[in-house]
């Protein structure tokens, strides 16, 4: 089996010839106390952090940097000046504080974000082959953009497809233009391939939003192959961890991130146990987080991937409070006629507008009021985000 395409990638960015658990975390700790001899000078955000540390343990001794931090401070977390920076994107977060995230970036950022999803976009896409891209393109630097990008180095086709488009439009692009590869998030795929059939895709990267098990293996069933989850956020510069040939977890990009998973009181989590991942960007020029907490749940899968990376690899990531979502999708999307839906919070309960493609069987019983239509060629995807973001379905929801 080939080894993870990011060994190579790492490898090159960092002039070393192995990668070892060893090297690795020596990498690291070299990269963590460059930047936090820098940060003195700065007399920013991270001014009163120790200059350098022993190893890379005592990481676990400095404070952690909450989203509310990075909203109220984000600006004074900059480690250059504003002049290097060559993209800003602001994130309203879904809190009521009014303060809204900004993540700074540097072209070199960017660059090696492209870097990293052409190693992972290598797992999957040849010279030649038609990839459609189903996030957002937002101007220069959207990660549409840096997506097309990535493709265009692998020597294949992007195809902008971008997020939005009907039914009917989507059955038309897969017609004419036959791509092999989807690159996107996975329930618009999900439905994709059940309302305008399986055409010529054969395989494709998820990434963007969290969604059940049972999501991925309807999923590789239509597609008749296996997925590459990808992880990222934008506190990564959109790019954290890939799958590679062994599907095997998704390989963390470990000369940019340093991961940990802690329990909920902040204590460190042994490898294997599910917690808050926790993310010190020491790959990130323009700003760096110390051990931010993400909000999001994961766990390290133990031990060297089958391939033979020694880099870590990260299993499922979901939001923290996504449990009760998680489970609405998983009961939804079991029904291999829902092609889509949406849960609405009314007065009244949960209401359920269901799109379907199929003739519908038994309701489940998840205690929530349904309307049913079938799909039309003119529909689009009911949500357009982060699912569980919008849903907004909250624990008081079960789902028998
Ligand atoms: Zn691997």
């Amino acid at each position: 089996m080939r080894r993870s395409r990011l060994d190579a990638l790492i490898c090159a960015q960092e002039g070393m010839t192995s990668l070892s658990r060893a090297e690795i975390e020596a990498m690291q700790l070299r990269r963590l106390n460059a930047l936090l001899v820098k940060a003195p000078d700065r007399q920013g955000f991270y001014r009163d952090l120790p200059a350098s540390l022993r190893s890379l343990n005592d990481l676990k001794a400095l404070p952690f940097t909450t989203p509310e931090e990075l909203a109220a401070h984000g600006g004074r977390m900059l480690l250059l000046s504003q002049s290097a920076v060559e993209r800003v994107v602001t994130e309203r977060t879904s809190g009521t504080t009014g303060n809204a995230k900004r993540l700074f970036y540097t072209a070199g950022d960017l660059e090696r974000t492209v870097q990293f999803f052409a190693a992972g976009l290598g797992e999957l896409i040849f010279p030649g082959s038609v990839t459609m891209i189903c996030f957002p393109f937002t101007g220069p630097n959207g990660l549409g953009e840096l997506i097309s990008e990535a493709v265009e180095r692998l020597g294949a086709r992007p195809l902008r497809v971008g997020v939005g488009k009907s039914y009917a439009a989507l059955s038309e692009i897969l017609k004419r233009e036959r791509p092999d590869t989807y690159v996107g998030m996975p329930v618009p795929l999900l439905s994709l391939l059940r309302v305008c059939g399986r055409g010529s895709l054969r395989r494709a990267l998820v990434s963007g939003d969290a969604c059940p098990d049972s999501v991925l293996r309807c999923i590789e069933e239509l597609l008749g192959s296996r997925l590459f989850p990808h992880y990222g956020s934008r506190e990564m510069a959109l790019g954290g961890a890939i799958t590679c040939q062994a599907h095997a977890g998704m390989h963390l990009r470990e000369n940019h991130v340093i991961a940990e998973i802690i329990a909920p009181d902040g204590t460190p989590l042994p490898e294997g146990e599910r917690g808050e991942l926790v993310i010190t960007t020491i790959g990130m020029e323009a700003q760096p987080l110390i051990r931010y907490r993400t909000g999001d749940q994961a766990r390290f899968l133990p031990g060297v991937c089958p391939c033979g990376s020694a880099l870590r690899r990260l299993d499922t990531v979901s939001r923290l409070d996504a449990a009760a979502f998680l489970d609405l999708e998983n009961a939804m999307f079991s029904l291999p006629w829902v092609a889509d839906y949406r849960a609405v919070q009314t007065a009244d309960g949960l209401q359920l507008e269901v799109l379907t493609c199929g003739e519908p069987t038994a309701l489940p019983e998840i205690g929530a009021a349904w309307s049913l239509r079938p799909v039309r060629p003119e529909d689009r995807a009911l949500i357009y985000g982060k699912r569980g973001v919008i849903h907004a379905v909250h624990s008081q929801w079960h789902v028998d």
